[in-house]
């Protein structure tokens, strides 16, 4: 694949946009030019969703039957590992991530479309119990129609399979619209996708803006669903937007999630998980720990242990096999974070380690911002309260269980949580007051596709992944059928 031109794919067609414009894809590690990709607004968007509305209407895929679907998906999961190398080092070149974890990403990715492929054909629909004589009623599932879909740019792919695959095996429609700067990976899935077979206006890619590409999949009627994953704000204006037709909304959005360790936690293994909640990916990750919660009588070793062990995180490029954490996504994000952390400091955070960017001269041209903990942190802060999605961790300190919970909760985000503790019975305590969609017990940041994702409170509406995923995609059909039929004569 050229890298250097990335097309829009509108109606089984390659296509530039309607206006010819373009726009630089940048490298975060080096701001090198990677990519010159089409810059698509709302006319190209709007020629997307005719596509898919007309392969909706009145084309076969909703109709397919779903074994068949299923079987495309399979093969698109076929060619995402046999391309995994070169799609790990797009996303790699795009986010700045390590291609190690890229690599693991692609896994994740083809695992994802596996899992929707096997279920395609498993959620048929039921026969339930009429109480009327002589009747069938049956419940059976049917495709919503067109989706309209947009990504962020912290896991490119990674979010888009979460609803390319649920959204195709259930023989809807779509328009995707990746983050207007990660989009290199999106273009090769839809090259995998055309090869696999999905027919001419059935998957549609458009690249470009949120207020042109992205407002238009909201707001248009012609757009019966729309899943969006990425920032609160920008959610609130989707969901407002969407209202136009009532469409199905689907919102997975930020967090400010809390990882709580007890004194009686396996310490050394809290500790190097506390690390992995966070600094993978820089930290931009909705599901980061950056909260972290540490009983009083362990808080000073905890800190210690945590800081000697940051400081020898190795910065740098993602493609160098020794480099641990990449750089941030763009300078605009770099500054947004080197503020947040100023704002903490001012606010009383003492810094620990980190809150600068680093001196290397081989990290200058990057959007590098060192590995920062901060303690003395209350939940009165900015640094607690908002999310910074950067490598930035805030310790707060609690001496009761009821305390823990209370820290924990006291956030308008509920995406997910830690809880670190051997006595089990204290865990499922704290869990089952924890408001969160997913709440892990001596681990972090773990998911895979079979289990659903999504938040609680003001992290988002409805969930991915799993049974839920696919429900998403899917109304709900009750058939009535009377088998006798005879006249009421009521009037
Ligand atoms: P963002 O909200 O800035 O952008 C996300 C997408 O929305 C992009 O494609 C963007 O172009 C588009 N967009 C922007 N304005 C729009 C508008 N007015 N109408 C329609 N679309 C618009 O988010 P981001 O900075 O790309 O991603 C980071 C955020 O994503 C973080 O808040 C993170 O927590 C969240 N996120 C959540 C999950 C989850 O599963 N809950 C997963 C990954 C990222």
């Amino acid at each position: 694949m050229d890298i250097k031109k990335q097309k829009q794919y509108i109606d089984g067609k390659w296509v530039n946009s309607f206006s010819n414009e373009t726009r630089e894809i940048i490298n975060p590690f080096n701001q090198e030019v990677i990519a010159i990709a089409a810059e698509g607004n709302e006319k190209d968007a709007q020629a997307a969703i005719n596509a898919a509305r007309k392969a909706f209407d009145q084309g076969d895929w909703s109709t397919t039957p779903a074994t068949e679907r299923g079987q495309i998906v399979h093969k698109v999961a076929d060619y995402i590992e046999r391309d995994r190398e070169e799609l790990a080092q797009l996303e790699s070149l795009d986010t700045g991530k390590t291609v190690e974890e890229s690599r693991g990403d692609m896994d994740d990715i083809a695992s994802v479309f596996r899992y929707f492929a096997e279920m395609a054909d498993k959620n048929g629909g039921e026969l339930i119990d009429s109480p009327i004589p002589n009747s069938i009623s049956k419940v059976v599932h049917e495709p919503v129609g067109v989706c309209g879909q947009i990504t962020p740019w912290n896991y490119p792919l990674l979010q888009a399979s979460w609803k390319l695959a649920p959204a195709l095996v259930t023989g809807n429609t779509l328009i995707i619209k990746p983050s207007e700067i990660t989009p290199l990976t999106h273009v090769k899935v839809f090259e995998l996708m055309e090869e696999a077979g999905v027919p001419a206006g059935v998957a549609n890619l458009v690249l470009g803006a949120g207020a042109t590409v992205g407002a238009e999949l909201s707001s248009n009627t012609d757009v019966d669903l729309i899943s969006f994953t990425g920032g609160i704000e920008t959610g609130k204006k989707i969901m407002q937007a969407a209202s136009v037709n009532v469409k199905k909304l689907a919102l997975e959005l930020g967090g400010k999630n809390p990882n709580v360790v007890f004194a009686d936690a396996d310490f050394e293994t809290a500790v190097d998980q506390a690390m992995n909640a966070v600094f993978f990916h820089a930290g931009q990750i909705c599901s980061a720990g950056t909260r972290l919660i540490i009983e009083e009588s362990i808080h000073d070793e905890f800190v210690e242990k945590l800081v000697g062990r940051v400081k020898n995180i190795k910065m740098g490029d993602g493609f160098d096999d020794s480099t641990q954490m990449g750089p941030v996504i763009s300078q605009d994000h770099l500054d947004k974070i080197v503020a947040y952390v100023d704002q903490g400091i001012k606010e009383g955070a003492k810094v620990e380690v980190g809150a600068k960017r680093p001196d290397a001269p081989e990290l200058q041209n990057g959007f590098f911002y060192e590995p920062t903990i901060l303690t003395g942190c209350t939940s009165d802060m900015t640094v607690v309260q908002e999310e910074g999605f950067g490598p930035v961790i805030t310790v707060e300190k609690f001496s009761t269980e009821e305390e823990a919970i209370r820290l924990a909760n006291d956030s308008i985000y509920g995406l997910a949580g830690g809880v670190w503790t051997q006595d089990i019975a204290k865990a499922e305590r704290c869990v089952a007051k924890m408001r969160m969609g997913t709440v892990w017990i001596n681990e972090f940041n773990l998911y895979f596709p079979h289990a659903p994702w999504g938040g609680f409170k003001q992290s988002g509406i409805g969930r991915e992944l799993g049974k839920l995923g696919i429900e998403e995609y899917q109304e709900t059909k009750h058939v009535f059928q009377n088998l006798r039929p005879e006249p009421l004569n009521w009037f």
